[in-house]
């Protein structure tokens, strides 16, 4: 590997229901982590990810996360949406129409909708670490398992609602910094995961901070 990307493939921004993140803290709290770019990965939208990735020149992936019938599934560089509530295999086939990738993202979380033992060797990659899964060292194995058992790539992002979560996780790509050449990379599996949890006093006050906002 050469020319490595370090990239959070997995964050969330206001234009998903359950985030606070907004466009300018996105790219802030990214740079400042030193990230080269973030996968902007909103539930069941992607006119937020377009939209700013056409507003900024830091490098955005532009993505979804799908509610599928079977859990969430994530797909990275697609230019239209795809609805939720598809099967597993119609929502990866529908990525692959649109010349994106899918990625079985958290699949052994609880509470997350996650897709447990439904990830097909269609899929792309399994992101075998998602910062903020719980219990954490059980999520990983478990995401590892079935990464191992299906050979695909192995990916990682911190799943993050809240800017400072931003980069806990991140994925190490050898590719060029174009959308294409990165989504590409992944399929090959020329990446690597890395990153831990979000730590709990970052956690703490995303609570608190959601919670205000839903009161004031
Ligand atoms: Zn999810
Ligand atoms: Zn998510």
């Amino acid at each position: 590997m050469e020319n490595l990307l370090k990239i959070d493939l997995h964050v969330h921004t206001v234009y998903s229901y359950d985030s606070l993140i907004t466009p300018y803290e996105l790219v802030f709290y990214a740079k400042k982590r030193g990230l080269d770019g973030v996968a902007v990965t909103d539930h069941d939208r992607l006119d937020g990810a377009i939209k700013i990735a056409g507003e900024t020149d830091f490098l955005i992936i532009p993505g979804i996360e799908i509610t599928s019938l079977g859990g969430h599934i994530i797909g990275l560089n697609v230019h239209e949406s795809i609805p939720p509530n598809l099967s597993v295999e119609e929502t990866v086939d529908k990525i692959h129409e649109l010349g994106g990738i899918a990625i079985a993202c958290h699949p052994g979380a609880p509470f997350k909708g996650s897709l447990k033992n439904r990830v097909t060797s269609k899929f792309d990659a399994v992101e075998v670490i998602n910062s903020s899964a719980i219990p954490f060292n059980h999520c990983v194995k478990y995401a590892e398992k079935i990464a191992e058992k299906l050979g695909k790539a192995r990916v990682a992002g911190t799943d993050a609602h809240y800017g400072p979560e931003i980069g806990y996780a991140y994925t190490l790509i050898d590719a060029n910094e174009k959308v294409e050449d990165i989504v590409e990379a992944i399929r090959k599996k020329k990446c690597r995961p890395f990153g831990g949890p979000i730590p709990l006093t970052v956690r703490l006050k995303r609570e608190l901070l959601g919670v205000a906002k839903k009161f004031f």
